[in-house]
């Protein structure tokens, strides 16, 4: 079966974020496009799970930087807050450790200036002066960096500035950049927490990413009312009113490649054929090499250093509890435990975690009365692609330790609180959304892998074949994925033109 007119029409593999987005940069500029996702639901990691009243976001459980999503909304002459009502949370996050000390962290900057006051000696000049660089930063990175296609290390680098590049941020650790601002460990170690979702230890991620905690503070935290999965829901309708062709439970087995390394369309596990002269990837970058191309052409990423696998709860409360929207439970063995994860692939002594309560900000999320829970437990990734992670087995281990944990800091929950429970271990992960090692994020953001190191939105030696996802630029997280559908687009239309 041969299907759709050449010309302009692009197969996008996957329905993420970063494939919704590019579908609609694309869409506004004449593209016909289908996505092809394997699912029998768009959005990728960025899911939902329902039960009797329930409603889980599956994967990400807050939004940063709306602008990123309003401008995407505004490309279809949409309006985003006419679509979704976005929920600011003003709580912040709450970070505890067994001491028993904790850190609220809140874009409220007279409660946030209390915090750090409470644990700097009654000093905020840290504050100020971490908030201040951070801010130049910030400015750099989303006007200067991630705002267009760099391929060129000497482009970026002037880019980033001579300032910042003497600073040596980029070269020095997170851990020592904020040690310039701040002397206590409680505030190192809960922005420093953040490098973990990058994908390595705090004294080994670069300084500058000291903007992710900043950009937090600076512009919060944020959920669409009915959960980050009603952005999806509204976005899909989008594509459908836009002539989108969504073929969903369509799982691609090959993108195929003439001998002249030109891609001639699709192949689906049915063997149905899709004629597409121009494909985008977005199933994870490493899983497109390694089980969607040719291996005379495809890149190998064992060496690639990834971010961790996460093995992740949610349960359905019988009981309306008040919790912290956010909350992140460090260990006393910091260092030693992103060593573990990262670096020794062991399990890491004293199981940091996360938790999030979205009920307490929206109780449409739960039946009367009810609530729900999100915990993640970072874990380590698999040494090959097609070994299981062994950590997938610990379930009770990990349950228990959570319970443990919530005992010695009075959080009123126990076991038989729970009224639903489902549990996704790192294998079921791996094989709903098809990631590389079981990792969760995608590739790790480390110096030899961001910006014009990273690996970049178009093959390097097949001509019509383009990525957009977590593992390529800009990088993880729904924001950055957003962009990265822009500028994949870019890159096509720049590549036609
Ligand atoms: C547990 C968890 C929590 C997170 N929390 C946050 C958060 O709070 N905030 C945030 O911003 N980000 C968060 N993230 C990161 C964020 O979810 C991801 O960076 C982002 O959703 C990845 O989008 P993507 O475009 O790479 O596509 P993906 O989400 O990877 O989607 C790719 C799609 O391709 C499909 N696919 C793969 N192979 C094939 C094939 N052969 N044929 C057809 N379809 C295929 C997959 O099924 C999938 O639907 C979290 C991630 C996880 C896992």
């Amino acid at each position: 079966m041969i299907e759709n007119n050449v010309s302009k029409s692009i197969g996008i593999i996957g329905g993420g974020m970063g494939s919704i987005s590019a579908a609609i940069y694309l869409i506004k500029n004449g593209f016909e496009v289908t996505i092809y996702e394997k699912n029998k639901t768009l959005g990728g990691r960025a899911n939902i799970i329902e039960n009797d009243g329930f409603r889980f976001d599956m994967g990400p459980s807050l939004l940063n930087y709306p602008w990123v999503f309003e401008e995407l909304f505004k490309t279809l002459g949409e309006n985003l807050n006419a679509h979704l009502d976005l929920i600011k949370i003003e709580t912040g996050v709450k970070f505890l450790w067994d001491d028993k000390e904790t850190f609220s962290v809140t874009s409220d900057y007279p409660n946030l200036s209390k915090e750090v006051s409470r644990l700097e000696n009654s000093n905020i000049n840290g504050l100020q002066s971490f908030l201040k660089i951070n801010s130049i930063r910030y400015k750099t990175a989303f006007e200067k960096l991630l705002n267009t296609n760099l391929d060129n290390p000497l482009t970026w680098g002037s880019r980033l500035g001579l300032k910042e590049l003497i600073s040596g941020s980029m070269f020095k650790s997170m851990y020592s950049d904020l040690n310039k601002h701040f002397k206590s460990k409680y505030i190192k170690e809960a922005f420093g927490s953040y490098a973990m979702y990058l994908g390595g230890s705090p004294f080994k991620i670069p300084g500058f990413f000291s903007i992710l905690p900043y950009g937090e503070i600076a512009y919060g935290l944020w959920m669409p009312k009915g959960g980050i999965y009603s952005l999806i829901e509204k976005l899909e309708e989008l594509l459908i009113k836009n002539n989108v062709t969504i073929k969903k439970s369509n799982e691609i087995s090959e993108i195929v490649i003439n001998e002249k390394r030109e891609v001639k369309g699709l192949i689906n596990t049915n063997g149905d054929f899709y004629d597409h002269k121009f494909v985008i990837s977005n199933a994870d970058l490493a899983t497109t090499h390694e089980k969607l191309i040719n291996s005379a052409y495809s890149q190998n990423f064992e060496g690639t250093q990834m971010t961790p696998s996460v093995m992740t709860f949610y349960w359905g409360i019988k009981k309306e509890t008040k919790f912290p929207h956010h909350m992140i439970f460090l260990p006393k063995n910091y260092k030693s435990s992103f060593e573990d994860l990262f670096y020794n692939k062991k399990f890491p002594k004293g199981m940091p975690f996360y938790t999030s309560s979205p009920s307490t900000s929206d109780n449409s999320l739960s039946p009367k009365g009810k609530s729900t829970m999100f915990v993640l437990v970072p874990l380590p990734v698999t040494e090959k692609s097609d070994q299981k992670n062994i950590y997938s087995n610990d379930i009770k281990k990990i349950k228990d330790k959570v319970f443990e944990k919530f005992n010695h800091h009075n959080i009123d929950l126990n076991e038989k609180d729970i009224e639903f429970e489902k549990v996704l271990t790192p294998d079921e992960w791996k094989t709903k959304f098809a990631l590389y090692k079981t990792s969760a994020f995608g590739s790790s953001h480390n110096l030899f892998n961001i910006g014009p190191f990273r690996d970049a939105n178009k093959s390097k030696n097949i001509r019509g074949l383009y990525f957009v996802g977590a593992s390529t630029n800009p990088g993880t997280g729904l924001p950055m994925v957003t962009l990265g559908g822009k500028l994949v687009s870019e890159r096509i239309m720049h590549d036609i033109s």
